[in-house]
């Protein structure tokens, strides 16, 4: 398929690769030129902006931080949505606003241009290994018609309702991954002050009914010390965010979300925003004087 990609970051790069691998030509288009220089290298067509990777496209697919930068990229000046021609499918598969999804969604409509919103969950291991979680909103018909392309980036990818439940699903996934790491963070750094040592703790506790996959990624993170993102404390800031927005809109308050937002937001006022989120491990380090690293 001859496809657009915008957004080449730590999530974007490995999913245009595997499209590449699969035989897709993809033209691409990031900011950092030095992120489209890999893709090249890889075998995709630069491009000198978003309008030009979407220019002539039968898809065009976009992997960026947030509803504002995909509602610039898609309607903002010189937006490809007045270079996308008609019959064109567009996926952003950035983790934004399920009520932007909406919006653009209905903006394209009358363009006679489909949108599917196909956030995605794994993290860049997945992104590279082409294993991602792809949960998508949308016509089901649209979905049928792309859902192969999204096998070549994932391992499952599941059609979650119209356009914008792609987006819910998403959030309901990051409230469970932040709670998660959260209670690991609460759970293991007791353990520590109580004085048993956090990595038998880890090992007694990851094939009982507390393991999870997370715990499985993060923990390790938090006992090496090692907070390279992987996930940044920023972009769960703003997924954490949009949860509240969105529970809001529907009437339903999301305690324990905003708990563990809070407790991001200090993270990021302590300047680690652009750290894995596995620093909220360092919230209760700086909480009890205790450091979880071995
Ligand atoms: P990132 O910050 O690494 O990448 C975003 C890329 O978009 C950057 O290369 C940036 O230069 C580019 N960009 C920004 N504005 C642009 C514009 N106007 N035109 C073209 N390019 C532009 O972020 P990421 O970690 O790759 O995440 C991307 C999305 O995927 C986010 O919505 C994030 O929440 C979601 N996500 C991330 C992960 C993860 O583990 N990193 C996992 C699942 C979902």
């Amino acid at each position: 398929m001859n496809i657009g990609f915008i957004g080449l970051g730590i999530m974007g790069k490995p999913m245009c690769k595997n499209l590449l691998k699969a035989g897709h030509r993809c033209t691409v288009y990031d900011i950092m030129d030095a992120a489209m220089d890999e893709a090249a290298a890889a075998g995709a067509i630069k491009s000198k902006s978003a309008a030009e990777a979407a220019g002539g496209k039968e898809l065009v697919i976009t992997m960026l931080p947030n509803s504002p930068h995909v509602r610039q990229v898609v309607m903002g000046e010189n937006g490809i949505m007045n270079y996308m021609g008609e019959g064109c499918i567009f996926v952003d598969m950035s983790s934004i606003a399920p009520l932007v999804s909406k919006e653009i969604g209905a903006v394209l409509a009358d363009k006679n241009i489909e949108m599917l919103d196909a956030p995605v969950s794994g993290g860049e291991p997945k992104a590279i290994d082409g294993t991602l979680s792809i949960m998508v909103g949308g016509k089901k018909e649209i979905y049928d018609k792309v859902k192969d392309v999204f096998l070549c980036m994932g391992s499952s990818a599941v059609y979650c309702g119209e356009i914008g439940a792609g987006n819910t699903t998403k959030l309901a996934n990051q409230i469970v991954v932040a709670l998660n790491i959260a209670a690991c963070a609460e759970a293991f750094t007791l353990s520590k002050k109580a004085g048993v040592e956090p990595d038998l703790v880890f090992a007694a506790l990851r094939g009982g009914l507390a393991g999870s996959v997370v715990m499985d990624a993060k923990v390790p993170m938090m006992l090496q010390g090692n907070d390279k993102p992987g996930f940044k404390i920023d972009l769960h800031i703003k997924d954490l965010n949009n949860a509240l927005e969105t529970g809001h809109g529907v009437g339903m308050g999301l305690p324990l979300t905003a708990h563990v937002l809070e407790m991001m937001q200090q993270l990021a006022g302590d300047g680690l925003g652009g750290k894995d989120h596995s620093v909220l491990v360092k919230y209760y380090e700086k909480m009890t004087g205790e450091s979880l690293k071995l």
